[in-house]
Parts: C-alpha cells; structure tokens; sequence
C-alpha cells in the first residue's frame, strides 16, 4: 500500500516534470539545456564579470566591490534569490566579455558593456538597463581640445576591445594617434603623466575618473555616440534574457535604479529617464 502509494506520487512528479519540459518549464527554449536563470536559482550562487577599475560603475577596493554596475549586479542576483556572499565577482576587461561567457568564465557580465550586433553574434544581451555616450576627458588645463572635432594630431587613449576605440580608429583613423590599453585607469595615468592628450569612452565611465580627480581632469560634455549597456550571458536563451528585462524594469520602478545611481554618482548628477527594454 504505502509502497504503491509512494509510486503514484512518483509518477505524478514524473508526469509533472514532464510536460513542465514541454511547455518549456524549467529547460531553456532555444536549446533544450537548462537554462542560466534556473541553474542560479537552484545552485543560490552565481559568478558575475565586471570592471575592477571604473569608480562608479565597477571598483574593487581591497575586497569590497562598489558602482552601479556592482549595485545591478546585486539587485539581479537577490532577485534570483542569490545571498550576497554567494555572489562571485570577476573582473572583465572590455576585450575579453565574449570570451569570458563563451567559456562559462562568468554567468553575466555587468560592466559598462555596450550592445551591438557584433557582439550579439556571440553573446546574449538583456536590457538596457543604462544609455552613456561616448565622450572626450582631457587635462584642466587643455584649452584646444572642445570637441570630436578638435583631435587633429592628438594622442588619444582608450581600451583594447571596446566600441571607443573601435569609434576612434573609424571615424578618425588618419588623423588620431590612437593608444589602446588593457584598461581605462591606465589610460588616466597616461593622461595624467602627459603621455597621451585624451581619454575617450562613455560619458558616465569619464565622470567617474574626473570625480576622484578633481581640478586635473574634464570631461568635455559633447557625446558623439549612444551606447546602450546591456547584460550579457550566454547565446541562444530567451528565458534568461526575459528574466532579465524585468528585473531590470523591477529596478527602474521601485526606485532602486535612481538610488543606485545618485548613490554613485553623488547630488549634482541628473538622473535620465530609465531606458525602454530594447532586448527582447
Ligand atoms: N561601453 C563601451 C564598450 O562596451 C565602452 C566601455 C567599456 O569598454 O566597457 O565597449
């Protein structure tokens, strides 16, 4: 009896589990394997990239992590009912993000990282959940450098494997000296030290580096790209990636998105209006 008992509720799970497969419960729909939300939420942990070097937006100092990237990665986390101890942080220089979630290096990478249909040819994107555009920082004292416009000769610094630099050598590519990085506070100690005229990247990465140098450097305020930053994960999982996008809209709407960011970038800064989810 209670053995025939234990069987039929077997069979119940079983047949449970089954059409759960079916209509694409707990497996990813785009390859039949589990999908990254459903793993994280039943393992409680989950590895996340980000940058080491952005204040602001990633920072590692010592071993705490701060930023707003830091901040969407642990709200995304606590939503896949992730404690934050069990959330592992990986740095993810701008060249090596597609590399790192092919490999299965880090689950999501949350750092600054533009979407673009190069790179959606090798990773999935949820979001945006932040637009920045790309902007000029420069020493206070430079007077000739006002613009896109004003690079003529220049040397100007960005990071291997980023869309700035890709942008740099595109549009101005016979009239910009161009010095590629590993990362962007190396770029600042090159401006710094006078070894380059500029850095070049997103506004919001650009007034992070200002903001803890303050009187040496300026950002020049003239964006001359859109860079929609994205969550990137694996390819091919529409689960995930629809996970993802409410969170992120769970964030803009109960308030946190706004903390976060004044949060990071103190009283001065002008919230923007969250973005539309673009990524679907
Ligand atoms: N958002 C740009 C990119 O994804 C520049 C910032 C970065 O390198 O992280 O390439």
């Amino acid at each position: 009896m209670r053995v025939s008992r234990i069987l039929g509720v077997g069979a119940t799970v079983l047949a449970l589990t089954l059409s759960a497969a079916a209509c694409g419960g707990p497996t990813n729909n785009d390859t039949g394997t589990q999908s990254l939300v459903d793993r994280i939420r039943a393992e409680k942990k989950v590895t996340i990239g980000i940058k080491f070097d952005q204040p602001g937006l990633g920072l590692k100092t010592g071993d705490m992590y701060s930023g707003f990237d830091v901040d969407v990665a642990r709200y995304i986390a606590g939503k896949l009912g992730v404690p934050e101890d069990n959330i592992t942080f990986k740095q993810s220089p701008s060249a090596q993000r597609e590399d790192m979630i092919a490999k299965g290096d880090v689950d999501l990478v949350i750092a600054t990282y533009t979407i673009n249909d190069q790179r959606k040819a090798k990773v999935g994107f949820a979001g945006p959940y932040f637009v920045a555009g790309q902007d000029l920082l420069v020493r206070s004292s430079n007077t000739t450098i006002t613009g896109p416009d004003k690079l003529n000769g220049k040397k100007i610094c960005s990071v291997a494997g980023s869309t700035s630099a890709q942008t740099i050598k595109s549009k101005f590519s016979t009239s910009v000296g161009l010095q590629q990085y590993g990362g962007y506070s190396e770029c600042i100690t090159g401006l710094l030290n006078g070894a380059v005229d500029a850095l070049s990247t997103d506004d919001i990465i650009l007034a992070g580096y200002a903001a803890i140098n303050p009187g040496e450097l300026k950002v020049i305020g003239k964006p001359f790209t859109t860079e929609n930053y994205g969550i990137g994960f694996k390819r091919d999982d529409t689960k995930t990636r629809q996970a993802l996008n409410g969170y992120i809209q769970e964030m803009e709407q109960d308030g946190s998105w706004k903390a976060a960011l004044m949060k990071n970038f103190g009283a001065g800064y002008k919230v923007p209006q969250p973005p539309a989810i673009t990524e679907k």
